[in-house]
């Protein structure tokens, strides 16, 4: 479980992110819209320490976590994230990706770092590019090594940020279908994403963000039909 109280971030002048209050429950799967510049990568980057939020506070598996009292690798280990762009290392294999961070964080032997990357990739379906650097993979390639390079530290939550965007149209149900898997799992997800379909299918609860604040939390189908926010629905129909 993740959870945010009064959660603020600024940008100098910029108040980007105000007073968010907002609870994500155990293999819960939330998607975050919101038009662009409204502070939903901000959220998911202050959730992961790479951005340090002003004020409020992130509880973690309830336990509150704080940049001073913990290490902020040990925090990234604990919340993964896959990026629209993916952010690959271009001179590591596939499986060098995946075993990296195993061995250099979690200290894992080159032998476990091996076997448990194995694994992963065979649950994304690459087994077979193992041994590939990631610039001769497709986009739903890359974005695939790139969740199970995630997964490999076995993180308590997932943040995705437009985890489709950068692709293809014809990239985007592979990666769809890794992501719903993970959710079919039981992984706690919080996903930035305009994939309406996806939201519908996958998701429990949907989330609308406008200028920096939660506008309106409700079950996808029930969001994207039914919006009571009128700031929802004109975001909805400018999308939809
Ligand atoms: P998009 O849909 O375009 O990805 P977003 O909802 O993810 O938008 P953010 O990237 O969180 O929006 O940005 C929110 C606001 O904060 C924007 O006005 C942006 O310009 C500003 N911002 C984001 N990062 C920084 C930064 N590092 N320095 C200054 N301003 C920033
Ligand atoms: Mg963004």
């Amino acid at each position: 479980m993740i959870s945010i109280e009064k959660l603020n971030k600024s940008f100098g002048d910029l108040h980007v992110l105000k007073d968010i209050d907002f609870t994500v429950k155990e293999s819960d799967v939330v998607c975050l819209i919101g038009a662009s510049g409204s502070g939903k990568s901000t959220l998911l980057r202050c959730l992961n320490f790479l951005e340090l939020k002003d004020s409020g506070t992130i509880t973690l598996e309830g336990e509150v976590i704080e940049k001073d009292s913990h290490d902020l690798n040990e925090i990234r280990q604990r919340v993964g994230m896959v990026f629209q762009h993916f952010h690959l290392f271009p001179h590591k294999t596939v499986i060098q990706n995946i075993m990296e961070a195993p061995m250099q964080v979690k200290k894992l032997s080159k032998k476990e770092a091996e076997e448990q990357a194995l694994v992963l990739l065979d649950k994304v379906g690459l087994s077979d590019k193992k041994d590939v650097y990631p610039s001769k993979l497709s986009g739903g390639q890359k974005q695939r090594v790139a969740i199970a390079r995630a997964l490999a530290m076995k993180p308590d939550v997932m943040l995705f940020d437009e985890p489709t965007s950068a692709l293809d149209p014809e990239l985007v149900g592979e990666v769809l279908a890794t992501m719903k898997e993970l959710a079919e799992e039981g992984m706690t997800m919080i996903v930035v994403t305009h994939e309406m379909g996806f939201a519908r299918e996958v998701a429990d609860w949907a989330v609308y963000m406008h200028d920096g604040k939660i506008v309106e939390v409700g079950h996808p189908e029930e969001l994207f039909n039914h919006p009571k926010e009128e700031r929802t629905k004109s975001f909805l129909d400018s999308v939809l």
